[in-house]
């Protein structure tokens, strides 16, 4: 970044810092990732410049030759990639891409039905600060709080009782496999869309570890940038073979909810599609999901309450009602000793969502920077030290220096970039 740090040396000096940060901490937050060499150079070029309302050969500007080629591709990986027939690569977000589908599949003041965000679901799902929370009679299920597990009697239950026009299922916290089949009967039972928002497993889909919810769902909305590793970005998918929906679908995105796609970003969407479908992207999100067991399995051997009693896929949540230490406070501490976590709420917290009793523990960023079972277990060994301390209402100083220096040893040995250990 010569020539940024020779012009603005604020904003280069502020991305220095984060490398750096990046590099240093270890990121435990199950929705980032760390995107190729690949990804990002295809980001950084000359297609930000590029104008591209509309869809390859159908556009509303010249000169779009050879972003029709790269949005081609994007579109054609995407398909292949999840085995659908439909793929718009143009939202610019997870929230993009879930208002459009919106858009497309129902009407303001129609009846949803989605996962409550205190319980799992992303706020795209019908809460109430949220568009679809606003323009919609948005009603929430959640999980059983006993099992931890999506209560699945309730979705059917909410969905005869309200009869909804569409059934959004998807998470953005939950460790266990989502039958979207039952989804989608449910769903039929009362003449509901289904529209499932992968967007925290995708990768784990991509590679075949996780149920694909493309046979099942009506369209299919993620990211590009959690498990699936690309840049930042949505994504809409549809195995229906419904040409109708897919012309609303492309309507909603374009000139429904956005201008001019980000053909940069296109471009690393389909670098990142490219990179999914090798074998060593399979290997990589067994090593996710491996990782993720092996902390989950330290915590219940240190006696904590790990909801759902383990995980099935990139992360878990750890409840520390029974500790008596909020989720705000072990974020904290554990912020001090360079280990990022989120609090999240948790089944039956009695904290507010922003104190919260819980944690959200991802592996899919350690994973891609190397660590492996031990070093996940070593890392979840010493997050239970430093909780243990302020479960004992003891200070707290010294066992996060503790384990600061061991973070320090163990990022050493695993570089995010290979140019940051130069
Ligand atoms: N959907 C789910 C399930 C998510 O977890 C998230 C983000 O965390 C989103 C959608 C929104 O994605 P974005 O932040 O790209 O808008």
């Amino acid at each position: 970044i010569s020539r940024l740090a020779k012009f603005d040396p604020q904003v280069a000096a502020a991305i220095s810092d984060e490398e750096d940060r990046q590099q240093a901490h270890v990121e435990l937050i199950a929705s980032e990732n760390y995107a190729s060499q690949a990804v990002m150079e295809a980001q950084g070029t000359q297609l930000t410049n590029k104008y591209a309302e509309g869809y390859p050969g159908k556009r509303y500007y010249g000169g779009c030759e050879h972003v029709d080629v790269v949005e081609q591709l994007a579109m054609d990986r995407a398909c292949a990639l999840f085995g659908c027939d439909y793929a718009n690569v143009q939202p610019h977000s997870g929230a993009q891409a879930n208002a459009a589908a919106f858009m497309a599949l129902v009407s303001p003041g129609d009846t949803v039905l989605g996962m409550s965000l205190a319980h799992g679901g992303h706020l795209t799902h019908g809460a109430a600060p949220n568009f679809s929370g606003k323009h919609y009679n948005a009603i929430q299920y959640g999980l059983d709080e006993a099992t931890g597990e999506i209560d699945y009697a309730e979705v059917e239950r909410l969905a005869n009782e309200h009869q909804p026009k569409l059934i959004v299922a998807g998470f953005s916290a939950y460790s266990q496999i989502v039958d979207w089949r039952r989804f989608r009967n449910i769903a039929d039972s009362v003449g509901a869309w289904l529209l499932v928002d992968m967007a925290h497993v995708a990768g784990l889909v991509a590679a075949g570890l996780y149920p694909s919810p493309l046979p099942h769902a009506h369209v299919v909305t993620t990211t590009t940038h959690k498990t699936l590793r690309g840049p930042r970005g949505g994504l809409i998918l549809s195995a229906s073979g419904d040409e109708t929906l897919y012309r609303k679908l492309n309507g909603a995105v374009f000139p429904g909810q956005q201008g001019g796609p980000l053909m940069h970003v296109i471009a690393a969407k389909a670098v990142a599609f490219r990179e999914a479908m090798s074998q060593e992207f399979v290997r990589y999100q067994e090593r996710v999901v491996s990782n993720a067991q092996r902390m989950a399995e330290v915590f219940l051997e240190r006696g904590y309450d790990v909801v759902s009693g383990g995980t099935k896929d990139h992360l878990f949540l750890v409840s520390l009602i029974q500790q008596g230490v909020t989720g705000k406070d072990a974020d904290a501490a554990l912020g001090r000793a360079h280990i990022t976590v989120n609090k999240n709420a948790v089944p039956g917290d009695p904290q507010s969502p922003f104190v919260t009793s819980g944690l959200r523990i991802g592996t899919p960023a350690v994973t891609t920077r190397g660590f492996d079972g031990d070093d996940c277990e070593a890392l979840a060994g010493w997050i239970c030290d430093v909780i243990d301390e302020l479960a004992a209402g003891r200070d707290t100083t010294d066992i996060e220096g503790r384990v600061r220096e061991q973070v320090a040893t163990l990022c050493g040995r695993h570089p995010v970039y290979p140019q940051v250990a130069q």
